[in-house]
């Protein structure tokens, strides 16, 4: 008889808040804001539970959190020890599952199919793991178990911090209706809104509907999504499947510049987005696309391939910059710069290229990057594809 299969979804609580709190006793059990310094422009990348009581949330401008709550020990990113600790959580979770895909600095999601006669039901062996991972690496984590990695993400987030929620057989869709449409991992604000529009405001209304008439509405891939989801089915958010397709972003100057440092720097904070897209797709590519244009809106696109996969965001600036500077004539200001990935596909061979089993260092950090800058949406401005012919207006 095969085993009915069992996924858990590991996410440490307020991780970076709580490595600080953990390695500074002092800390303990008063509102950490881990993030920019007060004062000064920037954001908070975490905040403890004890600073959420206050209204701080991850992401919001310092200068806000610090009006919220001026009491608050505000702490610098320490990113290569948070690296560290992850890597012993990982470590940790790799003795409970073959099977653990990190997803991001503080979350991983583990098969544990099979895995009752090592460790318990389900229930107990996630009891296990939490104590385990509180006792070797010190922080506190939330676990969702579920029947499929997508209903486990949810349960993680259902009972934060310290929590532990299983949705059980029979009982997906009323965790699906508790949840509500916007909680729907992968359902972005711009899907929500075009439901809303359409009279598709609650999970019911949408579960009412066939795929086909899903499909007809919302397009082919949101309808195949939206039917699964609102059933508690996985609707493949990790697939392996994905085809071929290119990852980019671009940015329009306030003010026409041929400024080589703004310009660059306009460049990294896009390739940052670039790789944080990419690393959560678990997408892979060696393609780096350029765009810019001209004050006169004349637009160029150029793109080289490399013999190796891009794994990070430094060697896609890198790259870009390196096209730039053989294109572009520095005499005539730009007032718009893209820069991309192509061919983006995700077989098993790049998996294995750009996720090592050691997990390695480089890659942990900017991975964490780029969660803080999913928690920033309005940090990332998402235009239209890079590639394409020549465009004659912005
Ligand atoms: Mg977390």
């Amino acid at each position: 008889m095969s085993a009915a299969p069992v996924f858990f979804h590991v996410d440490l609580d307020a991780f970076f808040a709580s490595v600080e709190q953990m390695d500074k006793p002092e800390c303990r059990g008063k509102p950490v804001i881990v993030g920019a310094s007060p004062g000064k422009r920037g954001v908070v990348s975490a905040c403890s539970y004890e600073a959420r009581a206050f209204g701080v949330r991850s992401a919001m401008p310092i200068s806000e959190a610090c009006r919220r709550c001026p009491e608050g020990i505000y702490l610098p990113v320490r990113m290569s020890r948070y690296a560290q600790v992850s890597r012993k959580v990982m470590d940790i979770l790799s003795g409970f599952s073959p099977d653990v895909r990190p997803i991001s600095i503080d979350e991983a999601s583990l098969d544990m199919t099979g895995t009752e006669r090592l460790f318990g039901p389900p229930r107990e062996a996630a009891e296990k793991l939490k104590k385990t991972v509180r006792g070797e690496a010190g922080v506190p984590l939330s676990v969702g178990i579920a029947a499929n990695r997508f209903l486990a993400k949810m349960a993680s987030d259902f009972k934060k911090p310290d929590g532990l929620f299983e949705v059980t057989a029979g009982n997906e869709e009323e965790f699906i209706d508790t949840l509500g449409l916007a909680k729907l991992w992968g359902l972005g604000n711009k899907t929500l809104e075009k439901l809303k529009n359409l009279q598709l405001d609650t999970v019911a209304r949408v579960r009412s509907l066939c795929e086909e008439s899903l499909r007809s509405l919302t397009g082919n891939a949101t309808g195949t999504y939206l039917y699964k989801a609102v059933r508690g089915e996985d609707p493949g958010m990790y697939a392996q499947t994905a085809k071929s397709h290119s990852i980019s972003h671009e940015t329009t100057f306030g003010e026409d510049t041929s400024d080589q440092e703004l310009i660059s720097l306009a460049l990294l904070d896009l390739a940052h987005q670039v790789m944080f897209r990419l690393f959560n797709e678990e997408g892979a590519s060696r393609t780096v696309c350029l765009k810019y244009r001209y004050t006169d809106f004349t637009t160029f696109s150029c793109q080289t391939t490399l013999n190796h996969l891009i794994t990070s965001a430094e060697e896609l600036h890198e790259t870009g910059l390196r096209l730039l500077r053989e294109k572009w004539n520095p005499l005539v200001p730009l007032r718009l710069v893209g820069i991309g990935l192509d061919k983006v596909g995700d077989d098993a061979s790049s998996q294995q290229e750009l996720f090592p089993s050691d997990y390695d260092r480089k890659g942990i950090v900017e991975k964490a990057v780029f969660s803080l800058r999913k928690k920033d949406p309005k940090g990332a401005p998402v235009k239209a594809s890079l590639l394409g012919k020549t465009h004659r207006q912005d």
